[in-house]
């Protein structure tokens, strides 16, 4: 069959020589060809696909018959494979100086994590780091909430704005907005004294400030009275869940866990949706009970060193799993993976993140981790998938233009090809071939010395 095209193609360089002929469709264009394709639009996985690419975008993806690899495009015979689009953490936050950024954005596409919102703890010097580094293929999109809102004396006050005043308030959102926050994070979770939450007046000022000005309030919320006032407020942003998981009272099951039905609807009704970060919870002991995940030299490259180092001590491993508490912690854990499941079922929307950056949640391979979370909790593998790439996608400003996040005609090629199939088993995510940002493959190849 090949060579019937022989004589086409040698014709239309001709023309296109005296300037006649348009160069075939495919010139420049990368085909990928046979593998399972899984788009993440919900729709049901292609099992002989044909994805192409040009100019950083997807051209075209869906079955073969329909969507055939276009005449002189390049071709890379992917059959046995599986196709994703990359994944998108909508919870990180970059640690240290721009060294150690650039690390934790290779960390994170050595995994094909290709968009991560980092959320509440960074410096102007560090906005401008992630603000800059917009359009490159060798790291991740990344939004910014700069830094954070607490209460003075209250969670994560230390370093964050720590307004008193509504007034207070709105000047320091517009100052994180002028520095190019898409996001304007708040903590309004358990505290050791309940007037050292953010006041709901304050929060109120915080949330309109924001809007006014073309940034999207989030909160880390703990509680569903606190959640109803912030939908009330204008917020639809939610990080964790209305389960307690910081803070005094925490990891022990608490009496009522489950939504209300009425806050269930409120959340359907003004389109509010979740980030729940289980990973930050869970992550607290699973390492220590499971230290054989630990001889992975790739999640090795990518742990904080010093949790890495605790970790590989037998001792301090130990005092985690040796806990009296620690039954209750797992229990306490289910809670909030119920709350996923309970809310993924109502049709309120789930989107995925892990608290990367903090001690215990590796970038990159933790993304994988918290999908499998999700899988445990119930969902399953095709649901993880999406809530890790559409969903949290469809979020971002401009809310509801989001030109990522899924594998169709226009979208940003930011894709992961898989050795195993994922709807199998979801830790299959993590058999990594190649890694796509921006129709550019990933170099995986430098990435892997000690920490
Ligand atoms: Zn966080």
């Amino acid at each position: 069959m090949k060579r019937l095209h022989l004589p086409a193609a040698g014709l239309a360089l001709v023309l296109a020589g005296c300037g006649e002929a348009p160069a075939p469709d495919g010139a420049g264009a990368l085909a990928l060809v046979g593998a399972q394709l899984i788009d993440a639009t919900g729709a049901p996985p292609v099992a002989d696909s044909v994805v192409v690419v040009r100019d950083g975008r997807i051209v075209s993806a869906g079955p073969r018959d329909a969507t055939p690899a276009p005449d002189g495009a390049e071709t890379l015979d992917v059959t046995g494979k599986t196709i994703i689009p990359g994944l998108v953490n909508l919870h990180v936050h970059y640690r240290e100086g721009p060294e150690e950024i650039e690390r934790q954005f290779r960390s994170q596409l050595y995994f094909g994590v290709t968009t991560a919102r980092s959320i509440g703890s960074d410096s102007p010097e560090r906005v401008a780091h992630l603000l800059a580094s917009a359009g490159r293929a060798d790291a991740p999109r990344t939004y910014t909430a700069g830094l954070g809102f607490s209460y003075p004396g209250g969670f994560n006050a230390a370093g964050r704005n720590a307004p008193t005043t509504e007034e207070e308030a709105r000047a320091l959102v517009r100052d994180q907005i002028a520095l190019g926050a898409h996001f304007i994070k708040m903590w309004v979770n358990a505290v050791a004294e309940p007037g050292l939450k953010i006041p709901p007046e304050i929060r109120a000022a915080i949330i309109d400030e924001a809007v006014r000005n073309g940034a999207v309030p989030v909160a880390h919320i703990d509680d569903e009275a606190d959640g109803r006032q912030l939908i009330e407020a204008g917020l639809r942003d939610f990080l964790h869940s209305t389960v307690l998981t910081f803070g005094p009272g925490a990891g022990v099951p608490v009496e009522d866990p489950d939504p209300s039905a009425e806050f269930i609807q409120m959340s359907l009704d003004n389109d509010a949706y979740f980030t729940p970060t289980l990973s930050i919870v869970q992550n607290r002991w699973h390492f220590a009970e499971h230290p054989e995940l630990l001889e992975d030299p790739a999640l090795r490259a990518v742990f904080n060193p010093d949790a890495l180092a605790r970790l590989d001590d037998p001792a301090s491993r130990a005092e985690i799993v040796d806990d009296p508490g620690f039954e209750d912690r797992k229990a306490a854990f289910r809670q909030v993976q119920d709350f996923v499941k309970t809310m993924h079922d109502a049709g309120v929307a789930v989107a995925a993140g892990n608290d990367a950056g903090t001690p215990n949640v590796p970038f990159g391979w933790g993304m994988h981790h918290e999908m499998a979370l999700y899988v445990e909790a119930g969902l399953t593998p095709m649901d993880a998938i999406v809530a890790a790439t559409a969903t949290g996608a469809g979020r971002m400003p401009p809310v509801g233009g989001a030109d990522f996040g899924t594998l169709e005609a226009d979208k940003a090629a930011d894709l992961i090809v898989l050795n195993a199939d994922p709807l199998a088993d979801i830790r299959n995510t993590l058999e990594i071939d190649r890694v796509m940002r921006l129709g550019e493959w990933v170099d995986r190849s430098g990435f892997m010395p000690a920490p």
